[in-house]
């Protein structure tokens, strides 16, 4: 199956409408195809084989190189800034690049070939060049590491079709305005910010790109710019809530939807939303299946907090008897790179194995429990850390916390919780608010008090570094 360039099908319908908007400068599509046919002339110039990798911000010229790379027919190969300089280097191996385009301000000293910095790609000199007519299906339009969230980040190929699935998916749930205009403040070298630029493609659509959360900023543009939907992960939603708090200033009339996804939340912050009238919609996905694959809709929102809806209309999805949520859906990665038994591994009678737990309501509605890999078991109990850290979250001097599990002689494994806090907080005063608000089976005994959380770059805990820090004490 193949469908025309969705840039040269833009241009082409709806050349006027604006694409992009990064605060500065409107792009309406004809004059990005413009743009991009120059940056495409100066790929095709260096011939960097079949893939280009991206070290990006949230830059309007990072959007105009990803369009680019796809459009010379490469694929884009994202790159997580917040990487160490190592791990930057296994992956570009891992995608055997010869290129890899760096924002000026992510140029670090010592690096070579394959980096090139925006500038000095922008000086090769060279015709404009020619988009490819059609996007196939089939296609790899983009490699994106996972967030890494239990281990080594492994490369997900995400096909046209895998990124088509979900641009039309999401349309479906949560309708489509002329008017709408994405705010895109997610890295869009993680699928959440990268997903709202294949989604603009699709549906002609502005997206409103920002480089940086800064809870101020973003607060200003929801109340004066006329965006309508904004894609955000707990820590952000949060945060603004937090900013509400100071100024009490509401968003636009005509914003409509706080997609919210990516990790879990409480219930608090989902019912101070609910009480300011702010529109979440929860939803889940990730990166192996384009983005979300499940999600509220709109009207449901108010009745089903803490859901993360039902599946969208291309997904299928079942629990195992263990409680895993298992998928089909075209949105589905073909694999992962240079890993051609990790899929496979992962699937289970033509379902794909989530590695997530949770459970369903009478109506088919899904609530996310927690992460296999993750989930604890203390005297033949299962525990899941982020149930723990919810209540605990709520503790008014705590302003971090994640559990994770500790190998114990008696139960098998017992909860222990890394607290950040500016106060040194008593064990005791926190084991007895756990026991007012959880079974005693899941309240840490111990807690250990840091300056704060290892994140990655989408904002989760990494566990493993905290059970790692566990066991080297
Ligand atoms: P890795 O696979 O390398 O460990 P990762 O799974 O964290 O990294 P992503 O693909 O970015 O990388 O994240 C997807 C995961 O995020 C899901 O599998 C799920 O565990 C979690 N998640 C996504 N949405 C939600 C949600 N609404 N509620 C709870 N958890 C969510
Ligand atoms: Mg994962």
């Amino acid at each position: 199956m193949e469908t025309q360039n969705w840039l040269l099908k833009q241009a082409a319908t709806q050349p006027n409408q604006i694409a992009i908007d990064d605060g500065n400068e409107r792009l309406p599509f004809v004059e990005l195809k413009k743009q991009v046919e120059e940056l495409v002339g100066k790929i095709d110039h260096l011939n960097p084989g079949s893939r280009v990798g991206l070290l990006a911000t949230n830059s309007l010229m990072s959007y105009k190189l990803a369009l680019a790379i796809m459009c010379s027919g490469r694929t884009i190969v994202w790159l997580n800034w917040r990487l160490a300089s190592e791990e930057l280097e296994r992956q570009i191996k891992d995608s055997e690049l010869q290129l890899c385009l760096v924002e000026n301000s992510l140029w670090r000293s010592g690096m070579t070939k394959p980096f090139k910095s925006y500038s000095a790609f922008l000086m090769t000199s060279a015709d404009p060049g020619e988009l490819i007519p059609v996007f196939k299906s089939n296609w790899v339009a983009s490699i994106m590491y996972t967030s890494g969230t239990t281990g080594k980040p492994k490369g997900v190929l995400q096909t046209f079709g895998n990124h088509f699935y979900s641009a039309v998916s999401s349309a479906l749930n949560l309708g489509l305005s002329s008017a709408d205009k994405w705010l895109c403040v997610a890295p869009i070298f993680h699928i959440s910010g990268f997903s709202i630029i294949m989604r603009g493609l699709v549906y002609g659509m502005t997206v409103r790109l920002v480089e940086k959360f800064r809870a101020e900023e973003i607060e200003r543009i929801l109340a004066n710019e006329a965006v309508t939907i904004m894609s955000v992960v707990p820590f952000m939603l949060k945060k603004l809530i937090q900013q509400q708090n100071k100024t009490n200033i509401h968003y636009n009339s005509a914003f409509r939807c706080m997609l919210l996804g990516g990790g879990t939340i409480d219930r608090e912050t989902l019912e101070t939303c609910l009480q300011r009238s702010i529109p979440v919609v929860q939803c889940y996905g990730m990166t192996e299946t384009c983005s979300q694959i499940v999600a509220l809709r709109s009207v449901d929102a108010l009745l089903k907090l803490g859901s993360v809806g039902q599946p969208l209309f291309s997904t299928q999805l079942k629990l195992s008897k263990d409680g895993e949520i298992l998928l089909k859906t075209p949105a589905l990665t073909p694999g992962y790179l240079n890993l051609p038994d990790k899929l496979p591994s992962k699937m289970i009678d033509g379902w794909y194995r989530t590695g997530d737990i949770g459970h369903l309501d009478k109506e088919g509605y899904l609530y996310i429990d927690g992460r296999a890999d993750e989930m604890l078991i203390s005297g033949g109990e299962n525990i899941f850390p982020q149930e723990v850290e919810q209540v605990y979250q709520r503790y008014p001097q705590i302003n971090e916390v994640a559990v994770v599990g500790q190998t114990d002689p008696v139960w098998g494994q017992v909860p222990v919780a890394f607290v950040v806090s500016d106060r040194r907080l008593s064990t005791a005063e926190l084991i007895n608010y756990g026991y007012e608000h959880l079974a005693r089976y899941k309240v840490p005994q111990h807690y250990i008090f840091i300056s704060e959380l290892p994140k990655n770059a989408s904002g989760k805990i990494r566990r493993f570094m905290l059970r790692e820090k566990l066991n080297n004490q």
